[in-house]
């Protein structure tokens, strides 16, 4: 049965294949080939004939096949229809047309990233994007690095390396995945002093905690839950006054990096001039949140505190490249215009009231209507969520289009919807498939529709 099997030379020369070698290079159509070769050949060695033969005729498509997806981007664009604005898993915060823009210009030619144009000679990378924030923020420095998770490792190492930060029971939190306080402090060369309990902290609680070796006091931004009833915690301004009578520096891990407030309902999270205004010395907070930029941990505060993490050999291990630096310039740019709420995806997203999205939910399911005949569609009333860890127990009102397919649950049409092109991910609730068009730009509604139905009729037909 083996002497069927062809030769991997024989195969690459049949004129059926000559196309995909030119097309993705030998390399990979030999890579599938042999390996599709592999399983032909085992079902030769157990004697499977109508296996072996399937296998051979089927060669030709499957190598086909096989060789395309390998040859596809595994990081592909999505519509985020889950209506979960900073949604961590599909990316955070889009960018704006104009601020991509900015990263592909940037990122394809040399730039002054490390050059002073009017002296000719080097520069400060400092000068752009952090630069900029400084401004905006009334700050007296600034920096950036990776990820607010990096900047608070980076403030930590810097100030109190080898000595003791008090953090409060109550704050020692998990923001998800990996970052939990208390590990990164511990890697951070700190080390911890746990001060009051997980639902009452009082200023005296850090007040008896402090001594000759506290090097900071840490506030977490409880971001990503809430602890309600018999609660206690002294507020920013009280804090900031025990740090300063102390002499030792406040650090708020914000982690949202709110520039702007947000409208009511969500009005309540804090924004990072606000916490500097309140008497932190030093705030961390990510790029890629509410901010809506690019994947970044920035630090703002006291000019001494900036400038020795920046002195910090951690800082060159943890600094971000050219093209963070050129997206977040060009949101800053436009929160430096009062454009943000306009212009940021992340921003007019999040200002979008349920009316808005109900009126173009009501168009979709018009439209979608025509041309999906296996599915019930309706437009009922439902919540968004702020996503990244921001004011979860506050729901933004929406408006869902929600799906019913005649002849499958709701999971499959789910499933068949992340299998489409472009992927699109919803809501399951309520043996429903939901979509919540607050995450999907108007632009992309069409992209939508399509994907709609041809996921419907895909599901049809079994
Ligand atoms: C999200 C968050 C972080 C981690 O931010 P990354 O940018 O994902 O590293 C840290 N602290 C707080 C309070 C957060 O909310």
């Amino acid at each position: 049965m083996r002497r069927r099997l062809p030769s991997v030379d024989q195969l690459l020369q049949d004129p059926r294949f000559s196309g995909l070698v030119e097309r993705h290079g030998r390399g990979v159509v030999l890579r599938v080939l042999r390996r599709l070769l592999d399983a032909a050949r085992e079902r030769a060695a157990a004697g499977d004939e109508t296996g072996l033969q399937e296998a051979l005729d089927r060669l030709g498509a499957d190598l086909a096949d096989r060789v395309e997806r390998a040859r596809r981007p595994s990081l592909v664009r999505v519509l985020n229809a889950t209506g979960v604005v900073v949604h961590t898993n599909l990316g955070r915060a889009p960018l704006s047309p104009v601020a991509a823009a900015r990263v592909a210009e940037i990122a394809s030619s040399y730039s002054n990233l490390e050059y002073d144009l009017a002296a000719g000679e080097r520069g400060d990378r400092e000068a752009h994007a952090e630069a900029r924030l400084r401004e905006l923020l009334g700050a007296e420095g600034t920096v950036v690095v990776n990820n607010c998770a990096a900047a608070v490792l980076l403030a930590l190492n810097t100030l109190a390396e080898g000595r003791e930060v008090l953090v409060s029971r109550g704050e020692l939190v998990e923001i998800g995945g990996s970052f939990r306080i208390p590990e990164i402090l511990r890697k951070s060369g700190a080390r911890l002093r746990e001060v009051g309990t997980t639902n009452r902290t009082r200023l005296a609680d850090y007040r008896a905690a402090i001594g000759p070796e506290t090097a900071a006091i840490l506030r977490v931004h409880p971001s990503n839950f809430r602890i309600v009833g018999f609660t206690e915690a002294p507020d920013l301004a009280e804090l900031a006054e025990l740090a300063r009578s102390a002499g030792v520096p406040l650090v708020e891990d914000q982690g949202s990096g709110l520039l702007e407030p947000l409208p009511e309902p969500a009005h309540t999270e804090p924004t990072v001039a606000g916490s500097l205004r309140g008497g932190a010395d030093l705030v961390t907070f990510s790029g890629d949140k509410l901010l809506g930029g690019p994947q970044a941990g920035l630090g703002a505060g006291r000019r001494g505190a900036i400038e020795a993490m920046r002195r910090n050999p951690l800082y060159r291990a943890l600094r971000v490249d050219k093209m963070t630096l050129a997206a977040l310039d060009a949101v800053l740019l436009d929160y430096e215009a009062d454009a943000a709420a306009a212009s940021v995806p992340v921003r007019r997203m999040l200002a979008l009231g349920a009316e808005a999205v109900r009126d173009r939910a009501r168009a979709l399911a018009d439209a979608l209507a025509n041309g999906a005949p296996s599915l019930a569609i309706s437009v009922q009333d439902g919540e968004s969520a702020v996503g990244g860890g921001a004011v979860p127990t506050v729901g933004l009102p929406t408006a869902l289009l929600a799906l019913t397919h005649s002849s499958a649950g709701p999971d499959r049409l789910a499933a068949a919807l992340r299998a489409g092109e472009p992927p699109v991910i919803v809501r399951v609730a309520d043996d429903r498939v939901l979509v919540d068009l607050r995450t999907v730009e108007p632009a992309d509604e069409p992209a939508l529709l399509l994907a709609l139905r041809a996921a419907a009729e895909r599901v049809a037909r079994g």
